[in-house]
C-alpha cells in the first residue's frame, strides 16, 4: 500500500485536493492559511505561529538521509524522550513513535512517563498542549512545527467563548460548558472554571450525561457535529438543538427552547463526508460496512452502520473477518494505515479525493530530525507551554471528565 505522500505524488489532478500537497512543508512556512489539505479555505487566526525557518541541513536531505539523522538521535536520546504519534499522521513519522494513539491517549502516555525529560508531539498544537498540562511541571512538550494548529479548535477562541457566554446568561440561566478535547487550553480553562468539563469523542455520551445532571442545558464547544451528534444519541431532537455562530448569536427564545447550543465549529477533514458517498460505496460493494467519525455531519453519521471514535474504528477494523469490504470516514493517514495492516480485507476511505489534515500534514520528517537533534545539542526548540493558572483550571475541567462514568443501565 503507498503511503499517503506517494498517493498524493501519483494522483491525478481531481483525486487529491491540492496541488501543493506535493510540496514539503517548510514552502508554506510564511502563508498566511492553514495550507493545503482539507482545511486550506477555513479562516486562519492572524496571531497564528508560524514556525522559523528550517536549516538546509534538513530541508535538502534526502528521505533516506532524515532517517538515518532520526535514527542516531533517538538511540542518543534513549529514554529520555518519547515520541507521540497521532493516527493521523504520516507514515514516515509514526514509524518513529514510541505511543500511537488519539489525542487523548497520547497525552495520557505523557503522563504515565514521570522519568522522560521531554516530548516530542507529532500532532497538533492544541494535542501538545493537553499533554503540558498533564505531564509534569520540569518535563518539556514539543511541537515539531509550530505551524500545526487546528482549524477546529482555533473555530472557538476565548474572547468569543466569553462574549457568547455574557450573551446567553444575560438570557437565561447559566448553560454547563463542555468543550470537545480538540479546543485550545484556555478554552478547556473557561469550562473548568465556569462549572464545565471536557469530553473525547469516546465519552462523549457519558460527558453530556454527567452536564445534564448539573444543569437545564449545555453549551458544546467547539464542535457542532460532534455536539449535535450526541445530543441525538441522547434522544434529543433537532428542534431543542440551536447552532451558536458567533457573528450572529440567538434570540432570548431561540436559547429558551434548546437543551443544547452547539458552537458552529467544524472538522474539515470529517466535513468532507457525504451521504452521496455512502450510497456510492453501498452500489459499488453490496455488504459493505460503513463507519465514520462522530465529527461528519449527522445525517452522514445516521447514514453509516456505525459511528465513534478513532479507536472506535480501529477495534471495528480488527474485529472485521477476511473478505470483509469497510468503507471509513476518518483522516485518510489512519485509513491507509488500516488498509496496509489488513490486506486481506478491502478497507478504504469513503472521500476519493486524497485530502489530509492540513496541519497534521505539517509534521515532516525534516522537522522531526531537527527537533531530536536540537535535543541532543542540549537546545529545546518549540517548547508549548501553559501558563499555570490557565493549566490549573484546565485541569479541573479534564479531572471531572475522568471521573465522570456511564449512567447504569
Ligand atoms: S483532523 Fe480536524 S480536528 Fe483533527 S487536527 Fe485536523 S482539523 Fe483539527
Amino acid at each position: 500500500m503507498p503511503s499517503v505522500r506517494e498517493l498524493i505524488r501519483l494522483a491525478a489532478k481531481d483525486e487529491a485536493c491540492g496541488t501543493d500537497l506535493a510540496q514539503d512543508p517548510w514552502a508554506l512556512n510564511q502563508d498566511s492559511s492553514y495550507g493545503p489539505g482539507a482545511s486550506i479555505a477555513d479562516p486562519f487566526p492572524v496571531d497564528a505561529p508560524h514556525q522559523s525557518a528550517l536549516p538546509e541541513r534538513y530541508t535538502q536531505a534526502s528521505p533516506e538521509e532524515l532517517d538515518a539523522m532520526i535514527a542516531a538521535a533517538k538511540e542518543t536520546l534513549g529514554e529520555r524522550v518519547k515520541i507521540l504519534g497521532h493516527f493521523y499522521q504520516r507514515d514516515e513519522v509514526v514509524t518513529y513513535a514510541d505511543f500511537v494513539g488519539d489525542s487523548f491517549n497520547l497525552a495520557k502516555a505523557a503522563k504515565a512517563h514521570p522519568e522522560a525529560d521531554a516530548f516530542v508531539f507529532c500532532g497538533v498544537h492544541f494535542m501538545a498542549e493537553t499533554a503540558d498540562i498533564l505531564s509534569g511541571a520540569d518535563q518539556a512538550v514539543i511541537l515539531p512545527n509550530l505551524a500545526a494548529g487546528c482549524s477546529m479548535a482555533d473555530m472557538a477562541t476565548l474572547a468569543q467563548v466569553e462574549r457568547a457566554w455574557a450573551d446567553i446568561t444575560a438570557a437565561i440561566e447559566a448553560p454547563v460548558p463542555v468543550t470537545y478535547m480538540n479546543s485550545a487550553a484556555n478554552i478547556k480553562a473557561f469550562c473548568g472554571r465556569n462549572g464545565g468539563i471536557v469530553c473525547t469523542s469516546s465519552n462523549a455520551t457519558t460527558v453530556l450525561e454527567w452536564a445534564f445532571e448539573q444543569g437545564q442545558r449545555v453549551l458544546f464547544l467547539p464542535d457542532q457535529h460532534l455536539g449535535r451528534n450526541t445530543a441525538h444519541t441522547m434522544g434529543i431532537p433537532d428542534e431543542e438543538i440551536v447552532l451558536w455562530n458567533p457573528r450572529k448569536g440567538l434570540t432570548p427564545e431561540e436559547l429558551e427552547r434548546a437543551r443544547v447550543i452547539v458552537w458552529d465549529g467544524f472538522c474539515s477533514v470529517h466535513k468532507r463526508f457525504t451521504v452521496a458517498q455512502i450510497e456510492r460505496a453501498r452500489a459499488e460493494f453490496p455488504g459493505v460496512r460503513v463507519i465514520v467519525h462522530p465529527e461528519c455531519p449527522a445525517p452522514v453519521v445516521q447514514a453509516a452502520d456505525a459511528a465513534g471514535s478513532t479507536e472506535l474504528i480501529r477495534r471495528e477494523v480488527a474485529a472485521s473477518q477476511p473478505g470483509d469490504v469497510l468503507a471509513i470516514g476518518t483522516e485518510i493517514n489512519l485509513v491507509n494505515r488500516l488498509a496496509a495492516q489488513y490486506p486481506d480485507r478491502t478497507i478504504f476511505c469513503l472521500d476519493p479525493v486524497v485530502c489530509p489534515c492540513s496541519t497534521m500534514y505539517r509534521i515532516h520528517p525534516a522537522y522531526l530530525a531537527w527537533t531530536l537533534e536540537s535535543l541532543v545539542a542540549g537546545e529545546i526548540p518549540n517548547r508549548i507551554t501553559v501558563d499555570d493558572a490557565v493549566a490549573a483550571d484546565a485541569r479541573v475541567a479534564l479531572e471531572r471528565m475522568l471521573a465522570a462514568r456511564p449512567k447504569a443501565v
